[in-house]
């Protein structure tokens, strides 16, 4: 098994998730609880109604580097697929009616060899894109409790499986933040997930099984990625990979095909984050914590209860986006895990 250069410590494989939940606290999410939730619903939020891009023309007038009308006209094209291809994120097959080809009906396919499958469906996604895949059983611990639009939501109960998968940034871009350069490099990430998650849940549709392709609706993708053992929770709130540390986004597919899980992994991220501190130290408003210890105090209404984590005050952050006009990325870019990583050697 690799060793981490960073943390010194073995790629382990867990029998148990890293992460520590205080039951007498914790429910699980209300997705209108998190920043855009709150930007539609919560009248108290210093965002409430506030657009990233409702100031966008003066911040293109300021003629900041890096903020031009051409870099932005850049950042909007790179969400043009994940912003307008909506049947990514539909639970129903797509259809076309303009179709020349009718796409023809085939029996469903009785999958003998788990391991085989499992392996098939993993290299499937790494062809359409995916950098990084995992599968973990679905932990309903995860699923919001209500959508955006405050919908009650539960998944179907067949679909016991989450493919889970990591969208690669690259992090030369990322630096470049916060500019519209870093933006376009979120925005494309998210694009590619949309692509990812369409193309990969219609191939299982096509073999006869039900798929959900989600972005970050639906279930919070962090503790899911580390449920299917793609990397650890870092100080900055965000999965920490061995292979890009945080320099990724996460999309998923929840599906009843019969698949087989992998196990969490850890390789001494908490560790090394409670004397690290660089996201702490150079983000510009003071979102992170500073904290030695992890631990279940909150610091603003985004944050769930009853998890062991340094939370991040996400309504600070928030509001540094909006000065900018863009999302920011500096926690991604500092961290060391971005740049010093490991491939693991497992097949
Ligand atoms: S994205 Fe930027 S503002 Fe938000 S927590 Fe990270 S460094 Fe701070
Ligand atoms: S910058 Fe340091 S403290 Fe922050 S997440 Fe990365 S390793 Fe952890």
């Amino acid at each position: 098994m690799a060793r981490h250069p960073l943390t010194g410590r073995e790629l382990m494989r867990l029998d148990h998730p890293p992460y520590t939940i205080d039951r007498s606290r914790f429910k699980p999410f209300d997705q209108r609880k998190n920043v855009f939730g709150r930007l539609i619903h919560d009248k108290n939020a210093p965002f409430y109604r506030r657009g990233l891009y409702d100031e966008i023309e003066k911040i293109i007038d300021d003629g900041r580097p890096g903020f031009s009308r051409v870099e932005f006209a850049r950042v909007m094209g790179a969400w043009a697929v994940h912003d307008f291809f909506h049947y990514a994120f539909s639970w129903e097959p797509p259809s076309n009616p303009n179709s020349v080809m009718e796409r023809p009906k085939l029996e469903k396919y009785i999958i003998g060899d788990t391991e085989a499958m499992t392996k098939m469906v993993k290299e499937t996604a790494i062809m359409y894109g995916a950098d990084l895949v995992g599968i973990c059983k679905l932990n309903n611990d995860w699923v919001y409790s209500h959508d955006l639009e405050g919908r009650k939501l539960s998944l179907p109960s067949n679909c016991r499986y989450v493919i889970v998968m990591a969208v690669r940034m690259e992090l030369e871009r990322l630096e470049d933040t916060p500019t519209f350069t870093a933006g376009t490099e979120t925005a494309f990430a998210y694009s590619k997930m949309a692509f990812i998650i369409a193309c990969l849940a219609e191939f299982i549709r096509y073999l006869g099984y039900t798929a959900i392709p989600s972005g970050n609706d639906t279930a919070l993708s962090i503790p899911l990625a580390v449920d299917a053992g793609l990397g650890e929770l870092g100080r900055n709130g965000l999965l920490i990979t061995p292979e890009y540390g945080p320099s990724v986004r996460i999309c998923k597919v929840f599906t009843d095909m019969p698949l087989i899980p992998d196990k969490p992994l850890k390789f001494g991220v908490t560790e090394f984050c409670r004397n690290c501190k660089l996201c702490s130290m150079e983000c510009e408003v003071g979102a992170i914590s500073f904290d030695d210890e992890a631990s279940y105090r909150t610091v603003c209404p985004s944050n769930n209860e009853g998890i062991l984590r340094w939370a991040v005050d996400h309504d600070k952050c928030y509001m540094f986006w909006l000065e900018n006009g863009v999302d920011c990325s500096k926690c991604i870019a500092v961290c060391p895990f971005s740049r010093i990583t490991v491939k693991r050697d497992e097949s």
